[in-house]
């Protein structure tokens, strides 16, 4: 029962990299994460693509639109030659655009990738995570090379993360710091959350 869950998305992400390596700036495609991992629960599923130039954007991001008809969870995380990180792929048809997505200033520069300036990249978090090659153009996959220089030893094991209750430093009342969220912050190197969703959200409306 539980590899059916993963089965979905790892289906999503096989039928992105088929799609994706036919293009010739695409010089790699992987999943990272709990999909590459096996976990029986993904949250979420990750993909890292690294690309020679951003000429054909457009039409990965399109690709990857198209996992949405599997899972809707997906991202990708586009990196250039050097494994600097561009940014994510926005989930909008039109981008920049009037969705709320776009609405964030770093949506769509360049066109259909997200910038987010809160979001500060940490190599080793990011790499940390398991990572399963579905294409790569080199003689070694560039990110798994990158993982040996960095001497990164990855674990495949998940942990159960317990629900925990925080104090809103805005408004004081008591909000949960889900486990699943507690993953999301852990793979993208955040710190935990200080405000509670009530507050972070009046703040993007305000
Ligand atoms: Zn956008
Ligand atoms: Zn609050």
């Amino acid at each position: 029962m539980s590899t059916m869950r993963n089965d979905v998305p790892r289906v999503a992400a096989d039928e992105f990299a088929s799609k994706v390596r036919t293009l010739s700036s695409l010089l790699e495609v992987a999943t990272v994460g709990s999909v590459a991992g096996g976990d029986p629960h993904p949250n979420d599923l990750d993909l890292a693509i690294i690309i020679s130039n951003t000429g054909e954007i457009a039409t990965i991001a399109k690709y990857a639109r198209q996992m949405s008809r599997h899972y809707h969870g997906w991202d990708v995380f586009l990196f250039d030659y050097d494994l600097s990180l561009i940014g994510t792929i926005c989930h909008r048809r039109e981008c920049p655009g009037r969705s709320v997505d776009c609405y964030d200033p770093g949506c769509g520069k360049p066109p259909h990738v997200r910038v987010n300036p809160e979001f500060e990249y940490d190599e080793k978090m990011f790499l940390i995570s398991p990572i399963d090659v579905l294409y790569t153009s080199f003689e070694t996959s560039r990110l798994l090379a990158r993982k040996d220089e960095l001497g990164i030893v990855e674990s495949r094991s998940y942990p159960v993360l317990e629900d925990i209750p925080m104090e809103c430093v805005r408004c004081g009342e008591t909000f949960v710091f889900t486990g699943s969220e507690q993953k999301w912050y852990l793979k993208r190197g955040l710190s935990q959350p200080k405000r509670c969703p009530d507050c972070i959200a009046r703040e993007y409306e305000g």
